[in-house]
C-alpha cells in the first residue's frame, strides 16, 4: 500500500513505512527495509501464529529445527540492530490523510509515507466443550504397560466452517496422533522410537517398519473416524455428520 513516491511532508517523526505485524514476514519486510536505510516501525499485537510452532523443520538455515518463539526473538534482535522500531500496540484504524497514511492505536497516530500490511490470518475456533483440539493431544496414561506412554482421546475432530456467503461446510481433520489399542506392529515401532507419530520432516527417507507404522496408524484412525461419525449414513442421512459428532460419547479409554 502506498501513499505516493515523493511526500510533500518532511515532519519529524514521519515514517517511510509502517509494517503492520511483527510475525516472521513483517519483521523480514522490516529489516529489508531497514537496510535500505528507510525509516521502519513495526507495529505488532503479538499474536503471532509463529508462537504456536514448537519446532520448525522447513526454515532455512536452521537444519536442526527451530521453535517459533526463538525464531521471532532472533528476528527482533537481528531488527534492533538496525534501528527499527518494534511496538507492541494494536492498529486499531488506517486511512488516507492526503498524501500520506494515518493509523490509529490505543493512545496514539502513526503518519507513514507507505504501509505494508502483515497482519497474518486469525483462525476462530468454537467447539462443544470437549469436542475441539484438546482431544487430539497425548496425554500420559495413568496406568497401563509401558509407563509414561501418552494417547489421545481421539484421531479426529469435526468443525464447521461459516462463509459470509453461502451454506456452512463441513470439515473432518485426521491428525496423526497416537491413540489406544493400536495394532502390534505400530505400537513396536513406536517403543523403539519415541518421537512416533512426529518424527522430524527434514528426513523423508522412510525405512519399510517406519513406512507402515504411519500407514498403520492412518488407517487405524481412518477407521474409527468413519465408525465414530457414522459416516456410511451420516454422509447422505438426516443427521449430519456434525451433530453425529457433538452426540457422539467419549472414545476415551485412557486408564
Ligand atoms: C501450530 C502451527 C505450526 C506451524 N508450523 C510451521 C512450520 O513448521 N513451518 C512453517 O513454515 N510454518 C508453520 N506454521 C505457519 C506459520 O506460523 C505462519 O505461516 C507464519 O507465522 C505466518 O507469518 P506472518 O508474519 O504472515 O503472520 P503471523 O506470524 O501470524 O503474524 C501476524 C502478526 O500481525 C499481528 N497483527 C494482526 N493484526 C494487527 C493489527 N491490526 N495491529 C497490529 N498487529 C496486528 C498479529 O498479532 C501477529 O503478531 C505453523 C502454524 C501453526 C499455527
Amino acid at each position: 500500500m502506498k501513499a505516493s513516491m515523493t511526500p510533500s511532508s518532511h515532519e519529524p517523526g514521519l515514517l517511510d513505512c509502517l509494517v503492520i505485524g511483527g510475525g516472521p514476514a513483517g519483521l523480514t519486510a522490516a529489516l529489508y527495509l531497514a537496510r535500505y536505510k528507510r525509516s521502519v516501525a513495526v507495529f505488532d499485537a503479538g499474536r503471532s501464529r509463529a508462537e504456536w510452532i514448537p519446532s520448525s523443520h522447513n526454515y532455512p538455515g536452521c537444519p536442526s529445527g527451530i521453535s517459533g518463539h526463538e525464531l521471532l526473538a532472533l528476528l527482533r534482535t537481528q531488527a534492533s540492530f538496525y534501528g527499527i522500531s518494534l511496538i507492541n500496540v494494536h492498529v486499531d484504524d488506517l486511512s488516507r490523510a492526503g498524501e500520506l497514511f494515518e493509523a490509529r492505536f490505543e493512545g496514539g497516530t502513526a503518519r507513514t509515507r507507505s504501509v505494508l500490511l502483515a497482519t497474518g490470518i486469525v483462525t476462530r475456533l468454537s467447539f462443544v466443550a470437549g469436542k475441539g483440539p484438546e482431544r487430539l493431544i497425548m496425554y500420559p496414561a495413568t496406568k497401563g504397560y509401558p509407563a509414561g506412554l501418552r494417547y489421545a482421546e481421539a484421531p479426529f475432530l469435526v468443525g464447521e466452517i461459516k462463509y459470509k456467503e453461502g451454506p456452512p461446510g463441513t470439515f473432518i481433520y485426521v491428525k496423526a496422533t497416537i491413540i489406544k489399542n493400536i495394532d502390534f506392529a505400530t505400537a513396536g515401532y513406536l517403543a523403539a522410537n519415541p518421537a512416533f507419530p512426529h518424527q522430524t520432516t527434514a528426513d523423508q527417507f522412510f525405512s519399510p517398519d517406519q513406512f507402515d507404522a504411519y500407514r498403520l496408524l492412518g488407517y487405524e484412525s481412518a477407521l474409527r473416524m468413519i465408525e465414530s461419525l457414522k459416516l456410511t449414513t451420516t454422509i447422505t442421512g438426516q443427521t449430519s455428520i456434525l451433530e453425529a459428532y457433538n452426540e457422539s460419547g467419549s472414545l476415551s479409554q485412557l486408564s
